[in-house]
């Protein structure tokens, strides 16, 4: 047996093994999947712009336009008309002075922890915080303080113990797993008492919060409070992409530190100019914000009226947590046997023993078919053994993962003794 074969092994008898499923179409609420039609239930097209046909038109005008491709990084080849036109779009439409894209969202967090936060300061993460996140902040060669999620004693009580050390406090607003949202008020408030930075991911909350889509940031009315806000292009904007929006110096600072910034190609014309009429069709059309949350209602009390446990989500990502990875899986199969796609969610993208599927609510939906869904998942769950009565609370299993949270941040990490980046969760007391 080859190394690789039995690692893959390994990942196969921890139920973890991974392989991608084939789509027919584009991402629409009704999708053909390994040659089946199902419900899709489990796409961040939030608002149905991925396939509008404005944004589609853009895009294939702008492949004309601009070619396909955008050369080169933007500091050897220049920045074309298209990325600063979408950049004071963006500026705008987030209420900052500047904004930057970046080539994903991944790349954008990448390349703003790594900018903002130094060797010898420390960097304060939600433990929650998405993969790109982490990576940011082992790039960073920073000090990183992974704090209960959304947990504010635990994270006053390191920023006191980092004192002037405190550079940076990174968070998710929207969480990508769970569908709750963050403190934002009460985190900005530590930051200015300690004189810290903020980076807000606001990648499942753009275009899904807050007036017209503004995100969680404005809905908290914390417009031009937080330092750095992370917008994603390929999620409620359909396109492919990401901007951090800031003030314009801040803007300089990444351009000539973010590595993922300076060493990646620019994002491709067609993509941008997607993106832009995206937010255009947005901007003209809120009411499609409302649909999105009206929608996300009606799912999670129809799934509560099957006996989910959905109280920790308050947005449209829904998780149903089911604990172990393998009978994640199984009531995964089970609903898409009855005809809904909604993908389980197993370690390391979520704590050990907080498997799930997590559900993520389109505008495009139909009340009708989100009322279905929840009667086929309570079905699949019962079919795969699971009692969605029995479900652990998401604030339980959460109390599960923070004493486990030095391994999640650290999966796969298995840092070596010359990794120069420490990731570790101090306890709050000793
Ligand atoms: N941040 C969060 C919270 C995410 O969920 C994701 C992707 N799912 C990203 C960043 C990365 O964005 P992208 O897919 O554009 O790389």
């Amino acid at each position: 047996m080859t190394e690789i074969q039995a690692r893959l092994n390994d990942i196969k008898g921890q139920g973890l093994y991974r392989r991608t499923r084939l789509v027919s179409g584009p991402q629409g609420p009704n999708v053909v999947l390994d040659g089946r039609p199902v419900l899709l239930l489990c796409s961040n097209n939030y608002l149905g712009l991925a396939d509008h046909e404005r944004v589609q038109g853009a895009a294939a005008e702008a492949a004309m336009r601009w070619g396909v491709g955008a050369g080169s990084s933007r500091l050897v080849s220049g920045t074309m008309t298209i990325h600063s036109r979408l950049e004071q779009k963006l500026a705008l439409f987030k209420g900052t002075e500047s904004a930057l894209l970046f080539g994903s969202g991944y790349l954008a967090n990448l390349g703003v922890v790594d900018a903002l936060a130094r060797a010898g300061e420390v960097v304060f993460s939600d433990e929650l915080n998405h993969a790109s996140i982490i990576d940011g902040c082992r790039l960073s060669r920073a000090e990183v303080f992974v704090y209960a999620h959304n947990d504010m004693e635990h994270l006053a009580w390191g920023l006191a113990q980092a004192g002037p050390r405190a550079a940076l406090i990174v968070t998710e607003s929207v969480f990508s797993m769970d569908g709750d949202v963050a403190p934002l008020e009460e985190i900005s408030e530590l930051a200015q008492r300690h004189d810290a930075r903020v980076v807000v991911d606001e990648a499942h909350a753009t275009g899904c919060l807050g007036e017209g889509g503004r995100g969680a940031v404005a809905a908290a009315g914390l417009e031009g409070e937080i330092d750095v806000v992370v917008g994603t292009l390929g999620k409620a904007l359909g396109s492919y992409g990401a901007f951090v929006a800031s003030d314009a110096e801040t803007t300089k600072l990444l351009t000539n530190t973010a590595r993922s910034f300076i060493f990646s190609t620019a994002p491709p014309p067609p993509a941008i100019a997607g993106a832009m009429a995206a937010l255009d069709v947005l901007l003209e059309q809120p009411r499609r914000v409302d649909r999105l949350q009206a929608n996300a209602e009606v799912l999670r009390g129809e799934l509560a009226r099957e006996g989910f446990d959905v109280s920790g989500s308050s947005t449209q990502i829904v998780p149903l947590i089911v604990g172990d990875a393998s009978t994640a899986m199984r009531v995964c199969e089970a609903a898409l046997e009855l005809g809904v796609f909604a993908q389980a969610i197993r370690p390391p993208t979520v704590p050990d023993g907080t498997s799930r599927l997590r559900l993520a609510v389109m505008s495009t939906h139909t009340k009708d078919e989100l009322r279905d869904a929840a009667r086929v998942l309570g079905r699949a769950a019962l079919q795969a053994g699971f009692r969605p009565a029995t479900a652990m609370p998401v604030a339980a299993a959460h109390e599960v993962s923070h004493g486990d949270a030095q391994a999640y941040a650290l999966f796969d990490a298995e840092a070596p003794d010359t990794m120069p980046v420490t990731i570790r969760r101090a306890s709050r007391a000793a």
